[in-house]
């Protein structure tokens, strides 16, 4: 998938740093988020004391690990980052944690894939900045208490529901990422073209942020390859129609809908009557993971209109059946 939100190849990465912006001002969107973080960055910073610890919660792409870096740099400290899946074991965590500065950031990408063991260990860092470790083995091991500095967690996660309770609580600050509009993805896709030298007109840039998925990183990605669509098939510029052929080329629907998107809808239509029908239904019959599905295809689906999710499982709305061009049965259906 050309346009898969899931992180890219090394290159992709490096392009996606590159594009980053690095402080708050220059972080589109999300405003309730931005707000809150100004006011509680400004009071710590005032303190001389570490932010309280922050959880970051949304589908991927929407500028978590970006927010992360911009916390760090605002509060003036070291970024340490991580993810659940890469810590191991205790040592891992414990290792990173007697390595902060007074008031550093500790990123943990995927919070909720720590292991148990892992997270048992979190708990006293996050409440009284000690860590209770194992010296030797066997019948001579003993645990010992470690101070840490003060520090902050920044937890990124794109569902806040498999954190376990005890972890959620200690965050003092959640916030919710949200979709970006139309006009946000605008500002953010000629900010990018900016970076990136290439000249993207209004409307062109328009096209692109219309058909992203509501989501930065496809935006960026999408530029780049209109870019190139540009320079082979243009002038190098970036229009309207230029975008619009180049995304119909890539198979971006005019909804911004990628291939996985309608291959959803057209199997939520037309082999389970357009639902209810269950999440592993639906991925066992488009042979995609259950838990991309949910984090990362259908939350833009609902957010839009497209799909609904009940008790009793996924359901088409009527938008999905007029995107598709079905005509929806009588009774239900939406
Ligand atoms: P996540 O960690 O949520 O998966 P990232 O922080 O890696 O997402 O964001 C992906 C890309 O989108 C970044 O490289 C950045 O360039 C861009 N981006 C994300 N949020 C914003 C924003 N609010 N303003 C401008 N660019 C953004």
């Amino acid at each position: 998938r050309v346009v898969a939100a899931s992180a890219g190849s090394p290159r992709e990465e490096a392009l996606e740093r590159a594009l980053r912006p690095k402080h708050l001002e220059e972080y589109v969107g999300q405003t309730k988020a931005r707000e809150q973080l100004e006011i509680f960055i400004g009071a710590a910073r005032h303190r001389g004391e570490a932010l309280d610890h922050v959880l970051l919660f949304g589908p991927p792409g929407l500028g978590k690990t970006t927010l992360s870096h911009i916390i760090a740099a605002e509060l003036g400290v070291n970024l340490r980052q991580t993810s659940g899946p890469v810590l191991e074991k205790p040592k891992d965590l414990a290792a990173l944690l007697t390595n902060l500065e007074a008031n550093d950031v500790l990123f943990i990408d995927e919070i909720h894939r720590l292991s148990p063991v892992v997270e048992e260990i979190l708990y006293p860092a996050l409440e009284d900045y000690q860590i209770d470790i194992m010296i030797g083995e066997g019948p001579a091991a003993r645990s010992i208490k470690l101070d840490l500095q003060p520090f902050t967690l920044v937890g990124a996660t794109t569902r806040a529901g498999m954190l376990t309770n005890p972890l959620r609580d200690r965050f003092g600050i959640v916030a919710r990422l949200e979709f970006y509009t139309p006009e946000e993805l605008t500002r953010i896709v000629t900010r990018s073209a900016g970076l990136l030298n290439v000249e993207a007109d209004a409307q062109g840039a328009a096209e692109i942020a219309r058909r992203s998925r509501g989501t930065p990183r496809i935006a960026n990605r999408l530029l780049r390859r209109v870019r190139d669509y540009a320079q082979v098939k243009g002038d190098g510029r970036i229009s309207k129609k230029i975008a619009h052929d180049a995304l119909a080329m890539l198979d971006v629907d005019p909804e911004g809908f990628d291939v996985m998107d309608r291959k959803l809808l057209e199997a939520v239509i037309h082999r389970f009557d357009g639902g209810p029908v269950g999440l592993d239904n639906i991925a066992a019959s488009i042979g995609e993971e259950a838990g991309t599905i949910e984090d990362v295809i259908e939350p833009y689906l609902i957010q839009q209109g497209f799909l609904q999710r009940t008790p009793r499982g996924r359901v088409a709305t009527l938008a999905a059946y007029r995107h598709l061009g079905v005509t929806a049965p009588q009774q239900g259906g939406a």
